[in-house]
């Protein structure tokens, strides 16, 4: 495994302009595992510059979709064969357990260069009949070079998301992934030279949010600025964009409700809501942790939830059988900590688990918590489920709204009627009904209020990181 982990520009390794580094912590052992360069101004410039010089001369934005599309496969094939060491550095960074890395997150970002490598070589586009004296017609240009700054908690399969669909268009990119999670983009940025994908096509710079990020966002070099993060963070990034006028999509928080309707079946939705909120040990945005429950089931739904709870199995990221690793690391433990140690006096009562040793945070189920207080409104990224109680459909739409956020929701019920109700009503960019965490890569993805601006996803992802062009012809 690497011990120094440099920029990657133009297709090569490069150290830190003014040889400055960060430590890369492993969250479980808590040790130092590795040093990051410290992205300046200066490397950020060279890696727009890189990146701009590959967009204006070199061969990727003039080759056939089908070319691109190729090299994208060779690039996915690449993932796959190097899934054990991509799956070891997401462990080690951020604490994902090996087992879930190598049999979800990896596979999933291959898909992704697959998929949005065929989606644009099979695209159509539109023409307009006008009249006997002209031919029309709207074709995607890329849009030139794109910032792609992304999160540490699936920190390759959300890194894929964010760059598949602008290479696939023929942009070229500069990356800046999250300053605990370095390690699987600084391969992937090799494995793409690997594919034989041009230099200067894909770079990537490592740094701090507020320094190599910022430089990344303030760079009028940058056509495009693509983000996942935290609201927060977000709102800085919409500035920085709007200084430079540059399209953004910002893909932010999320505090997503789970509704158990009286008529769901109960063993599913136990199942769901702990992989919802469990999962990555929580620290997911999609997660559906504001659990709202119809009071005539709430009683056997908890200890159902409670059962499954206990049943993970939490330990080192690297061990067989571990399904929970601890949380990405002690900054994040003391911000869930600090939810936990609110619920008491927002009402709640813990039902099951809490802070362990280290980075470790088992998983937990509150009961009881005021629906408008901090643990239910503000994005905990823990394993925390709080349940909610409730009484007809219009009071679960209502507790589901009732938050800033509007990225997911899940509805658990049998009731078809009740289905074609709700769902309608729900203020969120996805709802799953019966089911959690269904992907489809055609899909939009994206949230509402302050889970974000914009989609990604199929024709969406198209739509942003293309200059759709009317020709017209005599
Ligand atoms: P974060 O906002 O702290 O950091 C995200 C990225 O932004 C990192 O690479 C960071 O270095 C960078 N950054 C920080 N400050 C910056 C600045 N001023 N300018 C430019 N870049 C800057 O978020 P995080 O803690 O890494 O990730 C967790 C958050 O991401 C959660 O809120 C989670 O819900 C959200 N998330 C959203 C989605 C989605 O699809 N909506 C997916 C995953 C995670």
């Amino acid at each position: 495994m690497v011990s120094t982990i440099p920029h990657h520009i133009e297709g090569k390794d490069v150290p830190a302009d003014d040889g400055r580094y960060l430590d890369n912590v492993n969250p479980w052992t808590q040790e130092v595992t590795a040093t990051l360069a410290r992205g300046s101004v200066a490397d950020v410039n060279a890696a727009v510059e890189a990146a701009r010089r590959a967009f204006d001369e070199g061969p990727w934005p003039r080759w056939s979709e089908a070319e691109r599309s190729a090299a994208l496969h060779r690039l996915a094939d690449l993932v796959n064969a190097n899934a054990d060491v991509l799956a070891a550095a997401e462990a080690g960074d951020m604490g994902r357990p090996v087992q879930s890395a190598r049999s979800i997150d990896i596979p999933r970002a291959a898909d992704m260069f697959r998929f949005f490598g065929d989606h644009a070589a099979l695209a159509t586009g539109e023409t307009y009949p006008s009249g006997a004296d002209h031919d029309a017609y709207v074709a995607y240009r890329p849009a030139g070079v794109v910032a792609a700054i992304t999160p540490w908690n699936h920190p390759l399969m959300l890194g894929a998301w964010k760059i598949a669909a602008p290479l696939a268009w023929g942009n070229t990119v500069v990356m800046k992934p999250a300053e605990s999670s370095p390690t699987s983009a600084y391969l992937l940025a090799g494995l793409a030279i690997e594919a034989g994908i041009p230099r200067g096509v894909l770079n990537v710079v490592q740094g701090l949010g507020s320094e190599a990020g910022q430089a990344l966002t303030d760079s009028a070099g940058v056509d495009r600025i693509t983000f996942t993060g935290s609201t927060a963070t977000g709102r800085r990034v919409a500035q920085a964009a709007a200084g430079n006028l540059v399209p953004v999509t910002l893909e932010l928080g999320g505090k997503g409700s789970s509704i158990i309707a009286p008529d769901a079946d109960i063993e599913l939705a136990a199942d769901l809501v702990s992989r919802a909120v469990f999962n990555n040990t929580g620290q997911v945005c999609l997660a559906g942790t504001r659990v709202l429950v119809h009071e005539d089931i709430r009683d056997e739904f908890t200890s159902r939830l409670v059962a499954r709870a206990g049943a993970w199995s939490i330990g080192d990221p690297f061990a067989d059988g571990t399904t929970l690793g601890p949380l990405a690391s002690a900054e994040q433990h003391r911000r869930v900590r600090s939810y936990y140690d609110r619920v008491e006096a927002e009402g709640g009562a813990v039902l099951c688990g809490g802070p362990g040793e280290g980075n470790v945070f088992a998983p937990t189920v509150v009961s009881g918590i005021d629906p408008k207080g901090t643990v239910a409104q503000e994005e905990v990224f823990g394993p925390v489920a709080t349940i909610i109680g409730y009484e007809g459909d219009d009071q679960a739409v209502t507790l589901a709204n009732d938050t800033a956020y509007g990225l997911t929701s899940v509805l658990i019920t049998d009731s078809v009627a009740r289905i074609r109700r709700m769902v309608p009503r729900l203020r969120s960019g996805t709802v799953w009904v019966n089911c959690y965490q269904v992907r489809d890569l055609r899909a939009p993805m994206g949230g509402r209020g302050a889970s974000g601006i914009g989609r990604e996803g199929g024709t969406f992802s198209r739509e942003f990181f293309t200059e759709p062009q009317a020709v017209f012809i005599a």
